[in-house]
């Protein structure tokens, strides 16, 4: 029986865009080092770029060895009266810091969106309120730290140096800052290259808040500037979050010399669906797993497992809500995907992608026009894919799921845990029982049942494998910036 439309509207979205009048941005941003923002030692001012557009949005001044060098005298000197003020003290900034980022996040989550192309919908509903909470989490921590590794006498480490990624910018510098504030260390925070604003701009909410000078300095810059902040003497940590490659360098760069260190890396995470799931909703977690921020997400679902009783629909019902998805200007409120954060980036992804057709994968990307300036990649689809095929191995950071299939659980687990990494999972299945069974198996740091990227700062999140190691979150997330004394 075929139906008759009973009407010809056309249910188009107009454009929602977020205004941007209300930002406050300078011109140019210096470093922050002391409390204040300053020159740096050499002058070099590098403009960050909006991805969407590719206009430049601010000057920002790089770090080099000589501002890396004064950043960790003064937090060193800083440390001793950071770590003596009463724990409770120490948690109060940290109150009016997640306070300030609650006050601004307006502003936060445009800057945001503008320096690093993510939908505003996720700037403003994900990265800024979880950033706050991060802050107002730990703040509670500051005061109850015996707690937190129970049964023993601890101190922190001394002075940490945090280097964080463009994916998630301001929500990675507060996973760093938070608990490691909390905990009485005094920071210094390298943000990436292609996504400093909203770091500069939490300086200046650390200025608000009147945290004492040099608790927190941040020096933005390239790899080059991490890379000196990894081999500089006077730190006691180094917490990293980006590449497994660049977490290998940096490991044999601390390779004896008696400092700290946790790595949050790559991941390549099966997200994997049983005959038995709710697969309307599963269809959206496979979405929200792959999609979310452009599939620039160290946990996204890219490697998607399917039951074999169930692929063909799985397949047609993810395919159909892929072409539902509204692609394009990132400020716009009803922008699902936005644009790829860098033009290296978006190479990455490309050769990834051709890898895939070269190596027998069949492909599907949504057709949508794109904008002519900026960096896009159309959402896309892999099925026929082999376990051994790149796309099915290496993280291709971008909105491209690879689908694979599989017969029984056992063949789930086996697929699931044949990576080098080993960040997260998902696993979609009406029955509890198996869930946990299969939870249990699987070899990943995070294991969401009937969701996905769902995150809690109470929730520790970290990885096995070639994904890193130390746990960023909850109360997990204080022992890699305490040392037990006895
Ligand atoms: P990187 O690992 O290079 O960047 C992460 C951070 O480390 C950035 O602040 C970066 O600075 C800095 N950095 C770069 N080189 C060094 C070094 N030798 N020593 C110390 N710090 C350094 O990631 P990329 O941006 O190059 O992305 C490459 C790939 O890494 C992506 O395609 C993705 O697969 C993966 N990745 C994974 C992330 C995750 O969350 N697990 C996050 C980001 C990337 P700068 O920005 O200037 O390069």
């Amino acid at each position: 029986m075929t139906v008759e439309p009973r009407t010809s509207i056309v249910w188009e979205y107009a454009p929602a865009p977020e205004a941007t009048d209300h930002l406050r941005l300078a011109e140019r941003y210096g470093l922050f080092i002391g409390g204040a923002f300053c020159e740096p030692a050499e002058a070099r001012y590098v403009p960050t770029i909006n991805p969407a557009t590719e206009e430049p949005i601010a000057e920002i001044a790089w770090a080099g060895p000589r501002d890396v060098e004064r950043a960790i005298e003064v937090a060193r000197a800083a440390q001793p009266r950071w770590a003596a003020l009463p724990d409770r003290e120490r948690g109060k900034y940290l109150f009016r810091i997640a306070r300030l980022i609650q006050e601004r996040a307006r502003e936060l989550a445009v800057v945001e969106t503008l320096d690093g192309g993510k939908p505003l919908r996720e700037s403003r509903d994900v990265d800024i309120p979880l950033a706050a909470a991060h802050f107002f989490h730990y703040a509670g921590w500051a005061d109850k730290l015996r707690y937190g590794v129970v049964a023993r006498k601890v101190e922190p480490l001394g002075v940490v140096g945090q280097i964080v990624p463009w994916n998630f910018p301001l929500l990675m510098a507060a996973w760093k800052l938070a608990p490691g504030l909390a905990c009485g260390n005094t920071a210094i925070l390298k943000p990436a290259e292609t996504t400093p604003l909203t770091a500069l701009l939490l300086a200046e909410i650390c200025q608000e808040a009147e945290l004492p000078d040099g608790v927190v300095s941040i020096l933005p810059g390239d790899g080059t500037v991490g890379a000196t902040l990894v081999r500089a003497p006077g730190l006691d940590k180094i917490a990293f979050t980006g590449s497994t490659a660049v977490g290998r360098d940096i490991q044999t760069a601390l390779a004896g010399r008696g400092m700290e260190l946790t790595l949050e890396l790559g991941g390549k995470s099966a997200n994997i669906v049983f005959e038995d799931a709710a697969i309307d909703q599963a269809v959206e977690g496979i979405v929200n797993g792959i999609f979310f921020n452009q599939g620039h997400v160290c946990c996204a679902g890219s490697r998607l497992l399917i039951q074999e009783s169930v692929l063909d629909e799985v397949i047609a019902k993810l395919w159909a809500r892929m072409g539902r998805l509204r692609i394009g200007d990132p400020l716009d409120k009803n922008t699902d995907v936005g644009a790829i954060n860098s033009a290296e980036q978006l190479e990455r992804i490309e050769t990834l992608v051709a890898a895939g057709e070269d190596e027998g994968a069949v492909r599907r990307s949504v057709a949508c026009s794109l904008p002519e300036r900026g960096y896009w990649f159309a959402p896309t689809l892999f099925t026929d894919v082999s376990p051994a095929h790149r796309i099915a191995v290496e993280e291709i950071f971008g909105p491209v799921v690879s689908v694979l299939s599989f017969r029984t659980q056992a063949e789930a687990i086996e697929k699931a845990n044949n990576s080098r990494y080993g960040l997260a999972a998902g696993i979609w299945t009406d029955k509890g029982a198996k869930a946990f069974e299969v939870a249990s198996a699987l070899r990943a740091g995070v294991v969401w049942q009937n969701t996905y990227n769902h995150f809690d700062p109470t929730a520790a999140f970290g990885g096995y494998k070639e994904s890193g190691f130390g746990r960023e979150g909850g109360p997990a997330g204080l022992r890699p910036y305490l040392r037990v004394v006895r």
